[in-house]
């Protein structure tokens, strides 16, 4: 059994927290699962970096400005390493590079074009759980790229796809996907199961649990999606056919 687990920046914002994650990646990874952890940045971190990138320059590149941004993630993939090391687990952080991720060179909106996940496959064979970068990756120049806001849950599925796991699983500060915005509408219903479809008009809509780009990505990959809290064991939503 092969998995990915995608972990949101909520669900990241402190030490507490990083250690509560790596105890999700922990229990899996002791049952016998390979996992691969796919990491945003911590807490509110790249809107706190846009902020102080806006600051310093009012003309900012867009090149400039993924190189900045790719950093928060990569702050997140070294500490969920240490984090799962210091709970005595086998472990190893990757960048989007490092983990073999091309996109094209549209800065800031990159687009995945083809993953080779060589050295995480080495490191699952080697019984460590791969933390990963997500939201990144570099173009055909080896400039850094992001992926657009939200980007990390594509990052997982594109990894999901290319390593053949059987499931990638989405961890959240709310616990699935519900037909309205459950903190404005009270009585909003949440789905055990959606369609791909559904759920991608959902995402191009605007609902902010899952990036659209993952969705189209886990349909046309039919990968299983399973989004679930961090913070409760409810059964959360399965995106599938
Ligand atoms: N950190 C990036 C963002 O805030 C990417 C992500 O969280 O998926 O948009
Ligand atoms: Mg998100």
């Amino acid at each position: 059994m092969r998995m990915v687990l995608k972990f949101g920046g909520s669900s990241l914002a402190s030490p507490q927290h990083i250690h509560h994650a790596a105890g999700l990646a922990a229990a899996l990874a002791k049952k016998g699962t390979q996992v691969v952890v796919v990491v945003s940045a911590q807490g509110d971190t790249t809107d706190e970096m846009i902020e102080n990138a806006k600051a310093v320059s009012a003309s900012r590149s867009q090149r400039e400005m993924d190189a900045y941004l790719c950093a928060g993630e990569q702050m997140s993939a070294a500490l969920m390493a240490m984090a799962l090391q210091q709970q005595c687990v086998p472990a190893v952080s990757f960048t989007g590079f490092q983990a073999g991720i091309q996109t094209d060179d549209c800065f800031g909106c990159a687009r995945i074009q083809s993953v080779n996940p060589e050295r995480i496959q080495a490191a699952l064979e080697a019984g460590k759980i791969a933390v990963v970068a997500g939201f990144q990756g570099i173009d055909r120049e080896g400039n850094l790229t992001t992926l657009g806001r939200g980007g990390s849950d594509t990052t997982a599925v594109a990894l999901a796809a290319a390593l053949h796991a059987h499931v990638c699983r989405i961890y959240t500060d709310v616990d699935g996907v519900y037909d309205r915005d459950p903190r404005q509408y009270p009585n909003a219903r949440r789905y055990r199961y959606i369609c791909y479809n559904r759920m991608l008009s959902m995402a191009r809509r605007g609902a902010q649990v899952l990036h659209d780009r993952c969705v189209e990505l886990a349909r046309d990959n039919r990968i299983r999606l399973e989004v679930r809290s961090t913070f409760t064991d409810a059964p959360g939503t399965i995106v599938g056919r």
